[in-house]
């Protein structure tokens, strides 16, 4: 790409603005092309499938261009933002060339964080771009969607402050993470990361941008007093988006500073192990939490559950007003199902706002705009005066009569989608349009007429009025009347048997004619784009409203939630306790059949810290954790609760380690990550936080799984900051002993019934610690043949009575092949393996791999 000297005018234009465009490809508009050159061109061609082609661009200089046609941009672009690709958009600005070339400029930059391409978007949920700042144990984040205009920042502080960013990262989910590119980002973490020059994130600049784009003499009024890593971060993210979407900034008219603890942190495994908004299995809503809250019904309205579902609260008085707006729709049926009624027809004014108020708006979006405007009235009706939640969201529902006043008086019923074609702007709105629309009908007409007007004048009987390129209109009259034609009669052209004439009033009207859908095509534009101005004024209103529709939305949504599958109001309080009683699994009782999901509760004692949960696998162990972990957690997002009655204390963290399945990755054996996850719980749960541990120390041997979980207990419960209330299923019954040792812990266990030999699982949770062990009569379930189910039976006999002493299996089969040294080959494999160059961690791999290949890693 280098120049060289006999570059053509354009290709040095090109070259000058890809210069400052250095890592992003250039789109350069020519005519109906977007064309890449040089190294974008390779790319593009690569990356979208397209041809790659070469262009002259000096005497005996070819370079590679590629090009795609405008009009399929957005499909293209979508493909190069999904593979982290940012794209410049260069346009034609004006239409007139100055020394012969039309001038160019860059648009927009489009990255993963900064599109709002409908096309492109998600539509359920929001596209956030974030910012990170930090330095040593302090960070600033900093998140916008330039979509929806939400623009938030916070400063973090934490002894190490990476878990903490990425934990806020991973509840954020962010398209795309701006940071300052001198530091080292880790890559775990969501979205693309786009590196920025350091300097853009000093405090001082920051501030000043922060100051400039809010007109305010100071920042203490958006909280951010005292957080300069917050509005380095916000002051980062405003300078790219200025760069990159300058017409983004517009919509952003407040920030709004929040702290991590006013939400309840729930790290990255949890919310996967929670299955708060997706399934592991495969990603979806459906079998998630979110699957069977989410009734809502606007854009806005699914956006903010996700939201909320992310960030339970901490906060009593938050919970209660919510709680407060659930209760009022759960009681009022009837005005919920109009109000959910009236949802329907709504379009997503957030995502409207921003495109009319960012100047990417088109009729289609005001008649969107309109209808949804039209049905306020009929929503803020239906609230009620007298319930305080609602009340609050009633004063913030503006019902922008003027808004839609001015949209009805402008925009015709039925405009065309896009300003391609005229036809927008409703008639009696401008006197300047309609008078170009009535002179252009009264030429028409004139020029209808002039014939018969022309012949009457004149006496020429023959005089015809005709049209063609060239000339355009003329009147044309055979040569045996030339005699007879009036002074004002141009002659244009002589034919064989007749002339042409014009005359100065007849290319008058002509003109006329033929300018009237140019012109009401630019005053129809223009207008538009005033309309949309005088509409971006009111950019807080509409934000505002579309906001509190989103709030109602959800409140009713968790109403409805709450109204078909029989939940409560919990009691949320401040104490440390916890109450719950007949609770259910929110997911799983509606995933049962024909079964009856069995209640359970989950009512801790003063003394309560720790509750063991015996019994036997598939009877309900991990369900009930989960579910007392839901019920918790829906409590704090404000939401009803499937239980009969619960009183629940405030919990600040939910803490899971659930299953050692399939969770092999990044080189660890499942062990490591269960180590790893459990030592991350164990320094930073306290004693208001909730464990889930769901069969720790499964993925090792059995004596050092006991001896882990037998630890683990003893250390939650013995620790003075910790004493967490932990809920912990195991298969281990050695540690039922703990109950007698420890004075907080509790045995519990899923009864099951025994009769004629056959176990049925009650899934009741009840008292005391479970006696036997039901593995095999599973494994009878689930159809192991007869003599493995006998064999094993004997094994069992033998293990129990040898308890305490070591043990020794009487190899009675033959096929017990592993038993016998000399035809072992795990011994083989032993052999093989060299002391001298095996590191710990693949020491414990190997281990963990031979356990699965000689004991098929029964998985207890
Ligand atoms: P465990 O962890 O003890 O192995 P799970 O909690 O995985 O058992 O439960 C196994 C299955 O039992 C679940 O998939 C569900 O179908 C059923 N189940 C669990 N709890 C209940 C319950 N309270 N009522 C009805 N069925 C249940
Ligand atoms: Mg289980």
């Amino acid at each position: 790409m280098a120049r060289s000297k006999g570059d053509t005018p354009i290709r040095k234009q090109y070259l000058e603005i890809k210069s400052q465009y250095p890592d992003t490809i250039l789109f350069f508009r020519l005519g109906d092309f977007y064309e890449t050159f040089d190294e974008d061109a390779e790319t593009t061609s690569r990356e979208l499938d397209i041809v790659l082609t070469s262009r002259n661009v000096a005497k005996g200089n070819r370079v590679p261009m590629a090009g795609i046609p405008y009009h399929a941009v957005e499909n293209y672009l979508a493909r190069l933002i999904d593979k982290g690709y940012h794209v410049a958009i260069c346009e034609q600005v004006g239409d007139q060339p100055i020394n012969g070339l039309v001038p160019r400029k860059v648009t927009r930059v489009v990255t993963p964080g900064t599109i709002v391409e409908p096309g492109l978007l998600p539509g359920d949920a929001n596209n956030y771009l974030a910012c990170i700042v930090w330095q040593d144990k302090r960070a600033g984040v900093a998140y916008v969607d330039i979509t929806t205009g939400e623009f938030s920042a916070t400063e973090i502080t934490a002894p190490e402050i990476e878990p903490a960013v990425r934990a806020e990262m991973m509840r954020l989910n962010p398209a795309e993470i701006l940071y300052a590119d001198e530091a080292s980002l880790e890559n775990e973490l969501p979205g693309y990361l786009t590196p920025w020059p350091a300097w853009r994130f000093e405090s001082a600049r920051c501030q000043q941008i922060l100051l400039d784009h809010f007109e305010t003499a100071s920042l203490d009024g958006f909280g951010l007093r005292g957080m300069p890593f917050a509005i380095s971060a916000a002051g980062g993210l405003l300078q790219y988006l200025e760069e990159t979407r300058p017409s983004a900034t517009k919509l952003l008219t407040g920030l709004a500073t929040y702290k991590l603890t006013e939400f309840m942190n729930l790290d990255a495994a949890t919310r996967r192990n929670l299955e708060l908004t997706e399934t592991i299995r495969d990603g979806g809503k459906t079998g998630a939490l979110l699957g069977v809250l989410e009734h809502t019904i606007t854009p806005m309205g699914n956006r903010l559950i996700y939201q909320w579902l992310s960030k339970p609260l901490l906060d009593l008085d938050l919970i209660r007003k919510r709680q407060d707006g659930v209760e009022y729709f759960v009681n009022h049926g009837l005005v919920r199902a109009e109000l959910r009624e009236k949802f329907k027809p709504l379009a997503d004014l957030e995502r409207l706002t921003q495109r009319i108020v960012g100047g990417s708006g088109q009729p289609r979006d005001l008649v969107a705009m309109r209808s949804t405007l039209q049905q306020l009235p009929g929503i803020k009706e239906l609230l009620p005066d007298d319930e305080s939640t609602l009340k609050e969201v009633s004063k913030d529902l503006h019902l922008c009569s003027q808004e839609l006043g001015l949209i009805e008086s402008a925009l015709e019923d039925d405009p065309p989608a896009t300003l391609k074609n005229i036809g927008v702007i409703r008639n009696g709105y401008s006197a300047e349009l309609d008078g170009v629309i009535e002179s252009s009908r009264h030429a028409r007409d004139w020029i209808a007429n002039l014939e018969s007007v022309e012949r009457d004048r004149t006496g020429i009987k023959t005089l015809k009025v005709g049209y063609n390129k060239v000339f355009g209109y003329y009147l044309e009259v055979t040569k045996s009347n030339v005699d007879l034609v009036p002074e004002n009669y141009i002659r244009k052209q002589t034919l064989v048997n007749a002339e042409r004439y014009i005359t100065p009033e007849l290319k008058e009207y002509e003109t006329l004619v033929l300018n009237a859908e140019e012109r009401i095509h630019e005053i129809e534009a223009r207008l538009f784009k005033e309309l949309c101005e005088r509409l971006a004024g009111s950019v807080e209103k509409l934000l505002s409203t579309a906001r509190m529709i989103a709030r109602l939305d959800v409140l009713a949504s968790l109403a409805e939630a709450a109204a078909l599958n029989g939940y409560v109001k919990p009691e949320v309080v401040g104490e440390d306790m916890l109450d719950i009683h007949e609770g259910r699994h929110p997911v799983v009782e509606q995933l049962l059949i024909s079964e009856r999901f069995v209640p359970n509760d989950a009512v801790f004692d003063a003394e309560e810290r720790i509750r063991i949960i015996t019994g036997p696998n598939m009877s309900g162990k991990s369900t009930f954790l989960r579910q007392v972990a839901l019920i918790v957690l829906m409590a704090q997002i404000g939401s009803y609760v499937p239980a009969d009655a619960a009183r629940i204390g405030l919990v600040d963290r939910i803490f899971t380690r659930i299953g050692a399945q399939d969770e092999i990755y990044a080189g660890q054996s499942t062990f490591m990550v269960e180590m790893v996850e459990m030592a991350n719980i164990l320094h930073h749960a306290t004693n208001r936080s909730l464990l889930i541990l769901d069969e720790i120390g499964r993925g090792t041997s059995t004596y050092d799984g006991v001896s882990i979980a037998w630890a683990v207990v003893e250390y939650i419960h013995n620790h003075p900051g910790l004493r967490a209330k932990t809920l912990f299923a195991t298969h281990y019954h050695e540690l039922t002993q703990l109950a007698d040792l420890l004075p907080g812990v509790r045995n519990y266990n899923v009864a099951v019934s025994e009769a004629d030999n056959k176990v049925v699982f009650l899934h009741t949770i009840v008292p005391g610690g479970a006696d036997q062990s039901y593995g095999i009569h599973v494994g009878q379930l689930a159809g192991l043949p007869g003599p493995v189910v006998q064999r094993a039976s004997e094994i069992l006999q033998q293990l129990e009575e040898s308890s305490g002493k070591a043990v020794r299996i009487d190899p009675q089969a033959p096929q017990q092949l592993a038993f016998f040294p000399e035809t072992n080959p795990l011994l083989a494999d032993l052999d093989q393996l060299d002391m001298n160059t095996l590191s710990p961690i693949e020491a414990l791999n190997k281990l963990f791999e031979w356990k699965r290949k000689y004991l098929q890693d029964g998985d207890e």
